[in-house]
């Protein structure tokens, strides 16, 4: 058993006004044979969090324990962690088998045939058995990273720590290499924390995701969760791509309401194509944006002055207007319109296309003023300039606190 806990955990680097708080006050429970994945942009304290557990760094504040008991002043080697690191690490003038026996002879006292079987029965399961006798020097990236995973395997430590391993290596190989590491974990069922700045790499290697910004812990998740019920908006921009779109409005009457600026003869075809000078040039006038909130949102805003709206690209639904289609019969026939209720629906104009195989990604600008990106289906053929209704359903909106970004519903 290797459950893993880190509890109101603080870093700090330096004193005085020049010092920075890399990691605050953060907690997570990881259960054993868990893997979690810490993810968050760069400089966030993903780093710093995974070596404070590796024993790389000091621990200003807060407790670190594995299995129960405190590790804080624990050296590296006593921990009984491993931790794998995107540089490999390796020692170039040993064989592979020579850096693989070398993590066993550091942190076991275990005789040596037993190290070779180890050894032989890890590189077996990372299919490197014909490199046991080569240098790193002459391993491709992808086969060097095979062997600093083996060489974290190999001890059978209570924990893994994985800072970044697949980053060196190209978008295929990574891929490849993201569904074996995923298997493997689950084969030897060893807690693992796994740091990635990547988002798509947490939400489809992690048992649970834990997102981290500027040092805070954001929200500890399965993936689906943090997709479908982020707890704040940087959550909800940071996880899903293309990002979650956000419309800033006020509370009013029961609905969000937005005001924008937009060029007094509508954002119509004309204006597709003008550079931002010509823009300039043009006439503002405001126009306003209401979203209508069913009874139970209306209650959860009831207290905040202002609110974003956040609704994924998915769920942002378009159809083009056709001249027989202006009807509000059309917009309540089964059109993929059909799950927005009419107050639901707005004008807009597609600005831009960007195919992308599978899907198109289609910006579109409402004429109420907001700019929206929404996915339709790859075989959708939509044009930039073509006038589209957009529906917003309400099951698919978040509302969140326009002055914490917390969820608010
Ligand atoms: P990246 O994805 O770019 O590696 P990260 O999320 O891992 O980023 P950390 O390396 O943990 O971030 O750094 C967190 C913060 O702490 C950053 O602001 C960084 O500049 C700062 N920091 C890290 N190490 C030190 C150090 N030794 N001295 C001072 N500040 C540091």
């Amino acid at each position: 058993m290797a459950r893993l806990e880190l509890d109101s955990v603080t870093k700090r680097f330096g004193e005085g006004d020049g010092s920075v708080l890399a990691v605050d006050d953060v907690n997570v429970d990881i259960a054993d044979g868990e893997f979690l994945v810490l993810v968050g942009p760069s400089g966030c304290g993903k780093s710093t969090t995974l070596r404070m557990v590796a024993g790389l760094e000091s621990i200003t504040d807060g407790e670190i324990r594995l299995d129960d008991q405190r590790i804080n002043d624990q050296a590296p080697a006593e921990r009984d962690i491993a931790m794998v690191f995107q540089s490999y690490a390796l020692y170039p003038h040993m064989t592979v088998r020579e850096n693989m026996r070398f993590g066993l002879e550091e942190s076991t006292d275990l005789p040596a045939d037993e190290r070779n079987a180890r050894v032989e029965e890890t590189a077996g399961m990372l299919d490197i058995t014909e490199l046991l006798d080569r240098k790193p020097g002459a391993l491709s990236g992808g086969q060097r990273q095979r062997v600093a995973l083996g060489r974290a395997i190999v001890r059978e430590p209570k924990a893994f720590l994985m800072d970044e391993p697949l980053s060196n290596l190209d978008a295929k190989l990574r891929s490849q290499m993201r569904t074996e590491l995923q298997q493997l974990q689950e084969d030897l069922d060893t807690t693992t924390v796994y740091v990635t700045h990547d988002q798509t790499e947490a939400m489809t290697m992690g048992d649970r995701i834990a997102i981290l910004d500027a040092g805070e812990l954001q929200q500890v998740a399965t993936p689906l969760e943090a997709y479908h019920r982020p707890a704040n908006r940087f959550v909800g921009s940071f996880i899903g791509e293309p990002s979650m779109n956000f419309v800033d409005c006020g509370v009013d009457d029961g609905a969000l309401l937005g005001e924008f600026e937009v060029p007094v003869d509508g954002p119509d075809e004309s204006r597709i194509g003008l550079t931002a000078d010509d823009e300039d040039d043009r006439q503002l006038e405001t126009v306003e944006f209401r979203y209508p909130l069913g009874a139970d949102v209306r209650d959860a805003v009831a207290g905040s002055a202002e609110a974003a709206l956040g609704i994924r690209p998915e769920d942002v639904l378009i159809e083009p207007v056709t001249a027989d289609d202006e009807s509000d019969a059309a917009a309540a026939g089964a059109s993929p319109l059909g799950d927005a209720a009419a107050d639901h629906v707005f004008g807009g104009i597609v600005t831009v296309v960007e195919p992308m195989g599978d899907e198109n990604v289609v910006h579109v600008t409402l004429d109420d003023g907001p700019e929206l990106v929404a996915t339709v289906n790859g075989l959708r053929r939509i044009d930039s300039g073509t006038r589209v209704r957009v529906g917003l359903p309400a099951d698919a909106i978040h509302v969140f606190d326009g002055d914490t970004g917390e969820a608010v519903h």
